[in-house]
């Protein structure tokens, strides 16, 4: 019976091994959309800058879901940079 205890014991939400394997969230509190872009902060350079979403996580970047993608902004003094190859906020034009 001790095995089963012991079995027992173990169980518990395996929360650490479905925050890697599940989809990417954005991180703003409270929002918990699908993640589509990563944003990092330089303080030395006071820039921060946004990214295609990772292809792994990262600790220094910030998953960020399209609405708060499109809608971060900065502290005074600082500069927003958007590396991504077509930024969200832009929609395709399809003018014919
Ligand atoms: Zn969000």
């Amino acid at each position: 019976m001790s095995n089963a205890r012991k079995c027992l014991a173990r169980v518990g939400p395996p929360a650490y091994a479905c925050a890697v394997n599940g989809p990417r969230l954005c991180s703003k509190t409270g929002c918990g959309k699908p993640a589509v872009a990563s944003c990092a902060y330089n303080y030395a350079e006071r820039l921060a800058w946004i990214t295609e979403l990772r292809p792994e996580r990262d600790p220094s970047f910030y998953d960020l879901c399209p609405d708060h993608a499109a809608g971060l902004r900065v502290m005074n003094g600082w500069t927003l940079q958007d590396h991504r190859a077509r930024p969200a906020t832009q929609a395709p034009l399809l003018l014919t």
